[in-house]
């Protein structure tokens, strides 16, 4: 059996949710096939979902800008009148161990594109949470250097970061597509990506049936490199999918508020967790990035011992107050990690009706909003209210590697 669609869209994980909703909200004939049981079974159930702006692009700070006010709009965006996630404005507290002219340097490029960004002093720290640590020192994990700590200079604080539930979002924005009369197909692996000479027509299932669409969207996550090879598209971006660990612990109410915290000077991030029951932490450093996984339908989920073992000392280091008791738990999932410039590529191949959005890196949760919006506007030619000012162009597959200061999540 054969069905038709303007477009198909392989993967219905946070990207390819978005994509399907803002497709079928510009009035487009979208049906999105995933391999799954249910939503959030590849990279994005495994997410920290956490949204802050501070990037080194401008481009970069604005979709990552509309991706958190997205979230803080989240049933207005999704027309839902119920949804499942939103933003918690925990407020995200970068430390960095940087001067204070860095810092406020790094607050007015934020601010110029309309992100709201302050400088706190080390005093300021202390007050907005009482249990966090302003050292700025880096402390040597293996114990063997003595550590005395001095407070940082500056930090940057965004007061309306924060993070989501990327399993509920996904949701929201499956709703949200068949709501707009979007299709999504659970149970649907894509086995053959159809041709027409050197056209790509549309898909084929594991079930037998058939889709056939003027496009197909590539938006498989860590499976991204297989749709690539079915449809013979020759990408020379290296899409590399990773292993990537995060710890669990609880977290002591008595000991106040926590932000999202990106530590650089500790090579962690933490956020609050389960209404802020728990803590989750996980790593910022590039050296953490670099497990790559073959076959990113086996690898190890659990975390590895040092890996806790580390990050758990660079933890107390930071929240000294926090006796080291309560049970460690902790998850592995994958980033997508575009070599060349951590960040992703979206939009045509040399394959006429195949496009891709792949290679998020560690920052898919936050864009994918903005990553439905420049493709329907792309697709449509149409903008509407709610929609990104940056065009799909900017990720294009035939672009130069973006400049980025470090290559890492922290990009
Ligand atoms: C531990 C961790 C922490 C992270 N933290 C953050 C963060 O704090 N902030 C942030 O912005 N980002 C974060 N990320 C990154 C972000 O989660 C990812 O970039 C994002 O989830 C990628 O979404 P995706 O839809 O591309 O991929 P996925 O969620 O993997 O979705 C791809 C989908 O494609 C389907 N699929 C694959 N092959 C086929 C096929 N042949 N047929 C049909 N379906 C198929 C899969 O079943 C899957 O559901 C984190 C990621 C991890 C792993």
């Amino acid at each position: 059996m054969t069905t038709t669609a303007d477009v198909v869209v392989v993967g219905a994980g946070i990207i390819g949710s978005s994509i399907a909703y803002q497709l079928s909200r510009h009035g487009i004939r979208v049906i999105a096939v995933d391999k799954g049981e249910g939503p959030a079974e590849g990279s994005t159930g495994a997410s920290s979902s956490i949204c802050r702006c501070r990037y080194t692009n401008p481009e970069v700070v604005r979709l990552a800008f509309y991706g958190q006010e997205a979230l803080g709009n989240w049933s207005e965006f999704t027309g839902l009148a119920e949804t499942r996630s939103d933003i918690h404005r925990v407020g995200v507290l970068w430390m960095m161990g940087e001067t204070r002219e860095k810092v406020e340097r790094d607050v007015t490029r934020l601010l110029s594109q309309g992100v709201d960004a302050e400088t706190l002093g080390p005093d300021d720290v202390t007050r907005l949470f009482p249990a966090v640590t302003n050292c700025a020192e880096p402390f040597d994990l293996t114990g063997e250097v003595e550590h005395v700590c001095r407070p940082g200079e500056a930090f940057l604080y965004e007061p309306r970061g924060g993070y989501a539930d990327p399993v509920g979002a996904n949701q929201d924005l499956i709703d949200a597509t068949r709501a707009s009369g979007g299709e999504i197909r659970f149970k649907a692996r894509v086995v053959e990506v159809l041709r027409d000479g050197e056209r790509v027509t549309g898909i084929k299932l594991a079930d037998g049936t058939s889709i056939s669409a003027g496009l197909v969207i590539n938006a498989a996550g860590p499976w991204c490199n297989m749709l690539n090879s079915m449809a013979g598209a020759d990408i020379r971006w290296a899409l590399t999918p990773t292993r990537i660990q995060t710890i669990y612990r609880p977290w002591p109410e008595e000991l106040g508020p926590l932000p999202v915290g990106m530590d650089a000077i500790m090579g962690m991030y933490f956020r609050p967790e389960s209404a802020g029951q728990q803590i989750m932490v996980g790593s910022v450093t590039a050296e953490d990035e670099q497990e790559i996984v073959a076959d990113p339908d086996n690898f190890k989920r659990a975390p590895d011992a040092d890996f806790t073992q580390m990050k758990m000392a660079a933890f107390h280091h930071r929240i000294p107050s926090l006796e080291p008791r309560g049970q460690l738990t902790g998850i592995a999932g994958l980033y997508t990690i575009n070599r060349e410039d951590v960040h992703p590529i979206v939009g045509p191949t040399g394959i006429d009706g195949f496009w891709v959005a792949n290679g998020f890196s560690g920052h898919g949760f936050k864009l994918a909003p903005a990553i439905g919006s420049m493709i329907a506007q792309a697709i449509s030619g149409e903008q509407s209210g709610f929609d990104t000012d940056v065009p799909m162009d900017f990720f294009a597959i035939d672009r130069e590697p973006i400049d980025v200061d470090v290559k890492s999540v922290l990009a």
